[in-house]
């Protein structure tokens, strides 16, 4: 396939180009096609962005028949019809179902716009500069949003010295044995630890970037009650793992806690659209008037989109039963492979749909896995700082036989990477691995 044109014009900086060396043409659903109509299944989803698959039908149809209103496509920050329909429904869907009252605030189109706005925020509030992330955490790449992003090679991208915030261990990070909540409580206690006492703590509940590191509930709770000990906010950054990823719309709900900022984005158009948003706890919404802007907040078709998703999927609870369901799908078949393997070092950690099968001692196979699979005709990617996790991410709206195709590609790459480094599948008493 003929990549000159992008080897040639586009920057050194592209990054997925590299993992699937190929021009994409079309999508549906969970399938991708390139120019020579070869077909993919799609495990990557735009990094968490296509929850409802690609080119979804009644999100599109919504989109075409707003288009040909002649309905408004920018308008900044101006009330628009589709924005109206987008609040009533986040209203009527969201946040009277759980008896929940946030303001929204409509930040530039990316994630990141979304992190950066939030922590502007927080800071305003609390009158502080200090800000709490966590090891292995990743919030998006813009200066503010950077500094609290632990991966060491986007934070050397910076050129400059990243400041005002403070790394905690996240939960396991020294393993099973050591409650990180403690440690972080001692560090809050002690007026003389050397911590500025900080604004507000920024939590992924499952950290999608930094490896599948999956928040216990106990630990999620314990650090919502540290946030009001001690008078900081709690931001929980559902960029990725939000959007009913981990079965609920918002990955905290089993938690029972209440953050007081939580960003969104990705998924939240259902359409691959660009959006992103902030939920602000009224009383925290300190913002003077034009404060924070930008000139692509809110786009009108992602409204559009955004609003029928939260009707199509949301409206109902069978949406986030049927991820549950899914997911106890794909957890079986990896820790198929993960017993079929035991000389391997795997293991498989996740939450909802988005799973990771973890090469602990030989981090380099995770890759080679990915190239195998995209030789077979699956996009996949890994995560985790030594590219050590083989992320499986698949739309929400998988069809079970597509799902289990993308499996038994995997399946069949991990057998072919283990068994050129002479790693051979055992087959086991209760069944050996999957045919
Ligand atoms: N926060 C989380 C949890 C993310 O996973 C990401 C992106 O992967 C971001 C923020 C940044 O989003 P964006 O890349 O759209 O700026």
């Amino acid at each position: 396939m003929d990549l000159k044109i992008f080897d040639r014009m586009e920057s050194e900086v592209r990054g997925y180009i590299r993992s699937f060396p190929v021009v994409f043409n079309k999508a549906k659903g969970s399938l991708l096609f390139d120019e020579t109509g070869r077909e993919y299944v799609d495990f990557f989803s735009g990094a968490g962005t296509l929850n409802y698959g690609h080119n979804n039908p009644v999100l599109k149809q919504k989109m075409i028949e707003y288009l040909e209103t002649d309905g408004l496509v920018h308008s900044l920050d101006m009330a628009t019809c589709a924005k109206q329909t987008f609040l009533e429904t986040v209203d009527r869907v969201l946040l009277k179902p759980r008896n929940w009252e946030y303001k929204l605030q409509f930040t530039g189109p990316t994630g990141t716009n979304a992190v950066e706005a939030a922590l502007k925020l927080a800071r305003q509030v609390k009158g502080r500069s200090n800000i709490i992330s966590f090891t292995h955490g990743f919030h998006g790449v813009s200066g503010g949003s950077l500094a609290v992003t632990a991966n060491e090679k986007f934070r050397r991208a910076a050129g400059v010295a990243l400041a005002n915030t403070t790394f905690m261990p996240f939960d396991g990070y020294f393993g099973p044995d050591v409650d990180t909540i403690v440690y972080l409580e001692k560090m809050l206690d002690d007026a003389s630890s050397g911590l500025d006492l900080p604004a507000a703590i920024i939590v992924e509940t499952v950290q999608g970037e930094g490896g599948v590191n999956v928040a216990s509930w106990r630990w999620l709770k314990e650090l919502e009650k540290l946030c009001r000990r001690y008078d900081m906010l709690l931001i929980v950054d559902d960029i990725q793992v939000g959007c009913g990823r981990t079965g609920n719309f918002f990955s905290f709900e089993t938690a029972g806690i209440r953050p007081d900022i939580i960003t969104l984005s990705k998924s939240l158009s259902g359409f691959g659209l660009p959006m992103s948003l902030v939920l602000i706890k009224p009383e925290l919404d300190i913002w003077k008037p034009g404060a924070h802007s930008g000139t692509f907040r809110g786009n009108n078709l992602a409204f559009v989109t955004a609003a029928q998703t939260l009707d199509s999927y949301w409206a109902k609870d069978d949406f986030a039963r049927n991820t549950i369901r899914k997911e106890r799908l794909v957890r079986d078949w990896l820790e198929n492979i993960v017993h079929s393997f035991p000389g391997a070092d795997l293991s498989v950690r996740g939450r909802g749909l988005i799973q990771g099968l973890v090469f602990e001692g030989r981090p380099e196979l995770a890759n080679k896995v990915v190239k195998k699979a995209f030789g077979h005709g699956l996009v996949i990617e890994t995560s985790g700082a030594r590219d050590e996790v083989l992320k499986i991410l698949p739309a929400l709206t998988i069809e079970d036989e597509i799902l289990i195709r993308g499996l038994e590609i995997i399946e069949r790459s991990v057998t072919e990477v283990l068994k050129n480094q002479g790693i051979n599948a055992q087959v086991l008493k209760f069944g050996g691995i999957r045919k």
